[in-house]
């Protein structure tokens, strides 16, 4: 009872613990712990729910947790460091957990000194942090939830789903609540529930929500192992939660949301990653390299694709680090051997320039089709369709910017039959972070140089007056300013023209 690493053969791990295939215990982590005689009594018995679970344990034979200060000395064992952990937790303190696929740094959810505090050792603004919730009670006292969404929470995959808070009023506005630095000025909460039995125990005994972000540094990769997570995370969390089970490969936790009453997957990693996309047809054996934002590799393998887990965007070394072990990887669990790889039609992408260096042919592929096609594959539709791909950003092949595209397309081929009209982005890739830039490209689009002059417009008074010198400049001699005909940024750019946002920090 209480034992953190207990699994049967339709629950556990199993995609983290995998050196190899076929899925046997001495191809995972787990071979190096013995069995005992009572589990493998069970494991051989073909009427035992754990026949055959490959990562069958108990406390006498399996892993255990250690409580470790940021030396990595450890100060208590098994219970009781379960038990110092949920002390940790009730002091508002940081502590960072070794979970199924990675770290998590977990705070007390209610905290707004401790929530504040990981944000600033994160270095994390306002981009809001995800919780686990003890119970869905807890879930539905705090947002609403449809019967599928309380479907996907419960779910073998254990997602965090992104809900709709609930509106407090009066004296229930008072009540002891979420704090507002998880998710400040935002009316939706990423939620999930515990899907390890250690989240299970440490969630009970803690007995309120949780923040549980991954375990990294942004724009980092999340920590996989106790060691490197001490070194890593020992300027963030305050103590930590660790355990020998070794995990083969970071996966990070799902996020989906309910749309048109559909489950829409907003990152795939934990519980979906990586089960394949069928065709109907084989194909030859191909690498696919993705782009460089929100970054995931695929593999195919007959009539399968396998993608990888998410990655996130090829910004930092330890990100290109991660692109590069995840492709290995899947690359060997599926036995492929690739006459070419795939990439996107940008020559800039760090994912594109991997693929020219890997010395095998390299097929090109438009952003938006890319998007259109694997739309189709994912949703078994042959023969021609009309693809509309709104988007952020992707090279157009007649060197626009892309992402507010109609396509007539195949799998193979497409036509662009119609998109948004084009308007200027001064600064390129910084109108992103500023919505303000890609408003003034589109006001300038509309009303040339008059719009600078009219200060009565929001975006045009959220520059100074040099910035605004340097910013004509640009927009009337074209100097950094691509055209583009992104949905995304005319999202943006209406966002600032009503006064919405000038600048972000994330998306979403
Ligand atoms: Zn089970
Ligand atoms: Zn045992």
């Amino acid at each position: 009872y209480r034992y953190p690493f207990t699994t049967c053969t339709n629950c556990g791990p199993r995609f983290t613990i995998i050196h190899a295939l076929p899925y046997d215990r001495p191809n995972t982590s787990m071979k190096e712990f013995t069995m005992c005689e009572l589990c493998r009594e069970e494991y051989e018995d073909p009427t035992n729910r754990r026949f055959h679970a490959q990562p069958i344990a108990c406390p006498a034979c399996g892993p255990r947790v250690e409580f470790w200060d940021t030396a990595g000395t450890p100060l208590g064992f098994r219970e009781e460091a379960i038990d110092r952990a949920v002390r940790v937790l009730r002091d508002g303190k940081i502590l960072a957990v070794k979970g199924l696929g990675g770290f998590h740094l977990m705070v007390d959810a209610r905290n707004q000194d401790a929530v504040l505090r990981l944000r600033e050792r994160k270095h994390r603004e306002e981009k809001p942090l995800a919780l686990m919730m003890p119970t869905m009670e807890s879930v539905t006292a705090l947002c609403h939830v449809s019967p599928l969404e309380e479907r996907l929470l419960h779910s073998p995959e254990a997602p965090i789903v992104l809900l709709l808070r609930k509106r407090r009023t009066g004296i229930e506005a008072l009540r002891e609540d979420i704090a507002d630095a998880v998710a400040p000025e935002n009316p939706y909460l990423g939620v999930m529930l515990p899907y390890t039995p250690l989240h299970h125990i440490l969630a009970a005994a803690a007995g309120c929500p949780l923040v549980a972000t991954s375990g990294n540094m942004t724009d980092e990769p999340i920590c996989t192992d106790e060691r490197e997570a001490v070194e890593r995370l020992r300027g963030i969390a305050d103590l930590f939660l660790v355990h020998d089970r070794p995990i083969v490969r970071y996966v990070d936790d799902s996020v989906v949301r309910v749309m048109m009453g559909r489950e829409l997957v907003m990152r795939r990693a934990r519980g979906y990653a990586p089960l394949p996309v069928s065709l109907s047809s084989r194909v030859s054996d191909a690498i696919a390299v993705g782009a460089h934002f929100k970054n995931t590799v695929a593999v195919s393998n007959g009539q399968n694709i396998f993608v990888s887990q998410h990655i996130g965007d090829l910004d930092t070394p330890q990100s290109l680090e991660s692109f590069r072990s995840t492709l290995k990887d899947l690359r060997s669990l599926f036995d492929v051997h690739p006459a070419r790889v795939i990439a996107d039609m940008h020559p800039d992408y760090l994912s594109t320039q991997e693929a020219q260096a890997s010395g095998l042919p390299v097929s090109t592929v438009q952003h938006h089709h890319a998007h259109v096609a694997s739309c189709m594959a994912e949703n078994q539709l042959e023969g021609t369709v009309l693809g509309v791909a709104w988007d952020g950003t992707g090279l157009g092949s007649d060197g626009t910017i892309w992402g507010g595209e109609f396509l007539r397309s195949t799998p193979f081929t497409y036509h662009r039959v119609a998109s948004f009209r084009t308007f200027p982005l001064p600064g390129g890739e910084q109108a992103i972070k500023e919505p303000r830039r890609a408003a003034l490209g589109m006001l300038f689009e509309m009303m040339g140089e008059a719009a600078f002059d009219d200060d009565m417009l929001l975006p045009v008074g959220a520059f100074t007056p040099a910035e605004l010198v340097t910013l004509r400049q640009m927009l009337k001699k074209r100097i950094n300013s691509p055209l583009t005909s992104s949905a995304g940024r005319i999202f943006d750019g209406v966002a600032s023209i009503i006064g919405l946002r000038q600048r972000m920090s994330f998306e979403g």
